[in-house]
């Protein structure tokens, strides 16, 4: 058997230039802890792009960077400023992320950044064909690189090709408006597995497939030419240990051991005990539907003002693709609206929303959750959606109320929350009231099935079901022919 190479837009690691010298430190996201079990050993091999651009790097640095790559089982593609301009902010970021989040008028369809993703999808290609040999596995991830699977199995044709698509796969009618439709089907179809998180992304496809392609399918297998191609899906997990011990951990520490945030959120709790806390975490991402929850949560202060000073909303933005205008007016909104909604309602004891414009470290995201008797989240579209997972994981004693987007792909995995559809205002204001006035047995009952699910169906589990579904494949192929 031969080695498995995993191809990403970035690396699990992160560069660092300092005084002419190299450091990378390992990621801790999702996706890198995820493939743990995949990426280990010295039978693996991790491509992507470092997140400096060539005109970063400085010519004497070059091999350095490949040698301390290298150290962590990572190779890099050379990407230039204005590939990542064209490929990633141009055709993934403002063509397809929009498209498959269903913001078809966000979406630009530029020839130019098509090109550019063309030819930068055709540099992964080549990084993986330079390093793989026939034995080997390869698995490609997301939406930056839906070429990639047809452009390797054009110089390959018997190389194990898998690939995951980590955001939702439109409905054909909106697919169907991508002028490059075809071929990102095509491209796709290289692959022998390719996977999603729900089973309603992985129909939206075959569909395309069908209607787009007029190619067979049977079942969840579609044919081309001689080769057979599997779709299916894997709903992603979380590192469900990490989470629930680092929270155990926490709810241990002494006063001393507390960080700032911690020491503040307990000041407030202790100056109104029965006040509840209500979280929202997201990337500011238009799908994550953060100005409409505002709109909603002032829509509850009105409809149950019995809950004004009762309820606070820490809401937490992560900073995302800056240089994008639609982020840049979503941030601008988010501003105005906390604001306006802060100066309408507070009074000198209550300010109805904390807003925090950053990202947390793991320690805060833990106070954060540990601490918050609801967990708000309600997007408007979301692949998956892990923090609804996390914030459950992180629920020792299993109380807490998860309200919960049936738009997000996690909804489908999380029968126990409250689901709520994002644009039902009223919907949602009554799920906020229900939360508030949970019986904590009842808290704890939806609480004790999600661990459960969570625990079992783990992010390691997602991985490895992933791979094993991929050798099957291989190993049928084979018999076929
Ligand atoms: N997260 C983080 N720092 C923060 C806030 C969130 O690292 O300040 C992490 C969070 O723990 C989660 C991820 O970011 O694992 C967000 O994943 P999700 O699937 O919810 O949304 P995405 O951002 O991938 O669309």
């Amino acid at each position: 058997m031969g080695k498995t190479i995993i191809i990403s837009n970035r690396l699990p690691v992160q560069l660092q230039i300092n005084n002419g010298t190299i450091t990378a430190v390992p990621s801790v996201g999702g996706l890198a802890t995820g493939m743990k079990s995949v990426h280990s050993g010295g039978d693996s091999l991790w491509i992507g792009w470092s997140g400096l651009t060539d005109e970063q790097i400085p010519e004497e640095l070059v091999k350095d960077i490949d040698i301390a790559l290298a150290k962590h089982g990572s190779s890099k593609v050379c990407l230039t400023a204005d590939e990542v301009e064209g490929f990633y902010y141009g055709f993934s970021n403002r063509t397809v992320w929009p498209l498959f989040h269903y913001f078809l008028e966000y979406s630009e369809f530029e020839l130019d950044s098509w090109e550019t993703y063309k030819a930068v999808n055709q540099k992964f290609a080549d990084a993986i064909l330079e390093k793989a040999t026939d034995d080997d596995t390869i698995w490609v991830h997301d939406y930056q690189l839906m070429l990639v699977p047809q452009m390797v199995r054009e110089r390959r044709p018997e190389i194990s090709i898998g690939f995951f698509l980590h955001i939702p796969f439109p409905s054909f009618e909106i697919f169907r408006t991508l002028p490059w439709r075809e071929e990102v089907l095509m491209g796709l179809l290289g692959a022998d597995l390719i996977g999603f998180h729900t089973y309603d992304y992985e129909r939206h496809f075959l569909s395309s497939v069908r209607r787009l392609l007029g190619l067979e399918v049977s079942f969840n297998d579609i044919s081309l030419d001689d080769r057979v191609i599997k779709v299916d899906s894997f709903p992603m997990g979380i590192d469900y240990k990490k989470f629930s011990e680092a929270a155990k951990e926490h709810n241990n520490s002494t006063e001393k051991q507390k960080s700032e945030l911690q020491k503040r959120l307990d000041t407030h709790k202790k100056s109104a005990p029965d006040a509840k806390f209500l979280l929202s975490i997201d990337r500011l991402d238009y799908s994550k539907g953060i100005a409409k929850r505002i709109y909603a949560f002032e829509y509850f202060l009105n409809k149950y003002p019995q809950y004004k000073e009762k309820v606070r909303l820490v809401l937490l933005a992560v900073p995302s693709r800056s240089n994008v205008p639609q982020y840049q007016l979503l941030k601008k909104e988010v501003d105005e609206l906390v604001g306006r909604i802060n100066g309408e309602f507070s009074t000198v004891s209550w300010t109805p929303i904390w807003y925090f414009y950053r990202s947390m470290p793991f320690e805060n995201l833990i106070d954060l959750y540990t601490s918050s008797d609801i967990a708000w989240l309600t997007p408007l579209r979301d692949g998956m959606n892990l923090v609804a997972k996390e914030y459950i994981a992180t629920r020792v004693d299993k109380t807490g109320v998860l309200i919960l987007s049936e738009m997000a792909g996690s909804a489908n995995e999380m029968n126990e929350s409250l689901l709520i559809n994002p644009n039902n205002f009223e919907q949602i204001s009554d799920a906020l009231h229900t939360a508030i006035n949970m019986p904590k047995a009842e808290q704890q009952r939806r609480n004790t099935i999600l661990q459960k699910r969570l625990e079992r169906y783990n992010v390691e589990k997602w991985a490895n079901d992933f791979m094993n579904s991929l050798l099957d494949q291989k190993k049928k192929d084979h018999t076929y022919i």
